[in-house]
């Protein structure tokens, strides 16, 4: 795969201000003990318009379901719904690292597409759907990773016991908010 160099970065979604859940925060769902978060959650309406942080390759876009009960009452799983993950790479140190956007309601991108800074990407998704995963809340979770990737899905939270693949080790996720703020030194044009 030909990493495509990323000038520049933006914010995923207009209002970035809204983050229900923070970076590396111990989250409890359903009376369980989920990890370490590892990205961040920022509200927003279902349908908001969701952008590429930066130029890059989908190297990810699936539909991963929330389950729910037959009469649809209750949750039985929670997971991503809707994801899509984009390879970067920084001019300066040559490093690829990914943007991770979950709960889409709608993907209109596919794995293999490039794509510009600002470029559509989907919606966030409904409220308890099986696009978003099942959550009540309608958010986008937007992660930043630079660590191995073997072409699946990556995790939202750390979990030591189920660390199979490596990908969880908390050193190559970033903090988002800072890791764009700091990307765009003043004035860099490539
Ligand atoms: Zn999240």
């Amino acid at each position: 795969m030909a990493y495509r160099i990323t000038p520049n970065l933006m914010f995923p979604v207009g209002n970035f201000k809204n983050i229900s859940s923070g970076f590396g925060e111990m989250n409890v769902y359903d009376k369980q003990l989920w990890g370490k978060h590892l990205g961040i959650d920022i509200s927003a309406p279902a349908e908001t318009k969701v952008f590429s942080i930066g130029r890059g390759t989908v190297v990810y876009s699936k539909l991963h379901p929330g389950e729910f009960s037959e009469d649809g009452e209750t949750i039985i799983k929670r997971n991503w719904g809707g994801i899509t993950i984009i390879a970067h790479k920084d001019p300066k140190t040559k490093k690829v690292f990914y943007s991770v956007y979950g709960h889409l309601g709608k993907r209109y991108v596919k794995k293999g597409d490039t794509i510009e800074m600002g470029g559509l990407i989907g919606i966030i998704g409904k409220s308890l759907s099986e696009s978003n995963g099942a959550w009540e809340e309608e958010h986008l979770h937007f992660g930043i990773y630079d660590g191995p990737f073997h072409a699946r899905v990556l995790p939202g939270y750390f979990k030591e016991q189920s660390d199979k693949e490596n990908t969880t080790e908390l050193e190559y996720w970033k903090e988002p908010v800072s890791f764009i703020k700091n990307y765009n030194p003043k004035n860099t044009q490539i």
